[in-house]
C-alpha cells in the first residue's frame, strides 16, 4: 500500500509553515537553522504533532462506528488536549485518562494549560495517580470498558497516538510535505532535529524519508529519560510504518538515531539547558518553546551545532511540535 491510499480527515490548515531562524543561526555561528511549525498547523486548540497523526486515526474511528475517543497521557498532556479537540471537531465524545506523570510543584499544574483546554472542549477527565510510562495502562482499559458498559462505542488511542498501527502515518506524510516545500523554497535539509517521546513522530519521519531518493539524518532528542525504550519504540514504529506505506526495503539500524543528554533524569522536569534554550529562542526569534519537549529538543540542537556534530554547511530543520499550552503550568521555572 502507498501512503496516499490511507484516508485522511482534514484537521490541519494545510502544510505547516517552514521558515528560517536567522538570528539564532547567526548567534550560534554554524549551520543554518529553519523551523517547521506544527505548533501552528491547525485551528483546533493550538494544534501540535498529534493533530497531524489524528488525521489518519479519525477515519478509522469513523469507519468503526465509534462515538467516543479514549486516550491517556500525563496531566499536562498535549496529546490528550488534541484528542479532545479532534473529538469536538468530528462530533464525538472524549474520555481522557490523565496520569500524575510529573511531580512539579506549580500550584495550578492540574488546572491550567492543556487540561484546562480539554475541560473547555467538553472532554471527560479522569485523574489517576500513576508514574510516567507509555505502555499499556489498566486505567485506560477501564475507561474503554466503562464507555462500552454505558452503551458507547469507544475508539482507543494510546499515549501519543504512537503504539497504534496508523500512528506513524501522519509524520510519514510530513516527510513528503517537507520534500515539496524544499522544492518551492530551493533548499535541502540534510538534518532534521525532533524531540522523541512516545516515538511515532520521529518514526513516521524516518519511514517517510526512507522512501525518498536523497538520504538525510533524522536526529531524535530523547525527552523521556528512558533512552533505550525510546530507541526501541522509534525503531519498531519506523519499521512497521515503512512496511505499511510500501517503502520496499528494510530500514537500517543507522537510520534510527535517538540521542540522550538534554532531558535531565526525569520526564517533564526542565533543567538549566531547557530554560536557557527556551529563553534564547524566545529572545532571538520570538518563537516560544515548552519546558517538557521542545525546550529540550532545542537544547540538543544548540549543542549539536556548537560541538560541530551538525556541520557549519548544514541546513537543519527543527521540527517544532507544539506544546506551549503547558507553559502556563510551569511559571515557576521562569521566575
Ligand atoms: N513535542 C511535543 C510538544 C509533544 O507534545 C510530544 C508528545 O509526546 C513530543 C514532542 C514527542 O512526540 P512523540 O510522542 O510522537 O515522540
Amino acid at each position: 500500500m502507498s501512503l496516499d491510499s490511507f484516508p485522511r480527515y482534514p484537521l490541519l490548515f494545510g502544510p505547516s509553515p517552514v521558515h528560517p531562524l536567522d538570528r539564532l543561526s547567526d548567534h550560534l555561528g554554524g549551520a543554518r537553522i529553519w523551523a517547521k511549525r506544527e505548533d501552528c498547523n491547525s485551528g483546533l486548540a493550538f494544534g501540535g504533532n498529534k493533530t497531524r497523526k489524528l488525521e489518519y486515526l479519525i477515519p478509522d474511528a469513523l469507519a468503526q462506528g465509534a462515538d467516543t475517543l479514549v486516550s491517556i497521557g500525563g496531566v499536562q498532556s498535549n496529546h490528550t488536549r488534541q484528542v479532545a479537540a479532534a473529538a469536538a471537531k468530528v462530533g464525538m465524545r472524549a474520555v481522557l485518562v490523565q496520569e500524575s506523570w510529573v511531580d512539579w510543584p506549580d500550584a495550578v499544574n492540574d488546572k491550567v494549560g492543556n487540561i484546562l483546554l480539554s475541560r473547555i472542549m467538553g472532554a471527560e477527565i479522569r485523574m489517576v495517580e500513576a508514574g510516567f510510562g507509555i505502555g499499556f495502562k489498566e486505567s485506560w482499559q477501564q475507561a474503554i470498558e466503562d464507555v462500552r458498559a454505558g452503551g458507547g462505542t469507544p475508539y482507543a488511542i494510546p499515549a501519543g497516538a504512537s503504539d497504534h498501527p496508523l500512528g506513524g502515518l501522519g509524520f510519514a506524510e510530513w516527510a513528503y510535505e517537507v520534500q515539496r516545500q524544499e522544492q518551492e523554497l530551493g533548499v535541502f535539509f540534510d538534518t532534521i532535529v525532533v524531540g522523541s517521546g512516545t516515538g511515532s513522530t520521529q518514526a513516521g519521519m524516518i519511514a517517510g524519508f526512507a522512501g525518498q531518493d536523497r538520504p538525510r539524518r533524522v536526529i531524535g532528542i530523547d525527552i523521556t529519560a528512558t533512552l533505550a525504550e525510546t530507541q526501541a519504540q522509534v525503531a519498531k514504529i519506523a519499521r512497521a510504518t515503512a512496511e505499511l506505506i510500501g517503502v520496499g526495503r528494510d530500514l537500517r539500524d543507522d537510520e534510527i538515531i535517538v540521542l540522550d543528554g538534554w532531558v535531565g533524569d526525569r520526564y517533564g522536569i526542565p533543567i538549566p539547558s531547557t530554560v536557557d534554550a527556551i529563553r534564547l529562542t524566545g529572545r532571538l526569534e520570538g518563537v516560544i518553546l515548552d519546558p517538557v519537549y521542545e525546550g529540550k529538543s532545542m537544547a540538543g540542537l544548540i549543542d549539536l551545532i556548537r560541538n560541530g556534530e551538525i556541520p557549519k554547511d548544514s541546513h537543519v530543520l527543527y521540527a517544532h511540535l507544539g506544546g506551549q499550552p503547558a507553559l502556563n503550568a510551569y511559571s515557576g521555572a521562569f521566575h
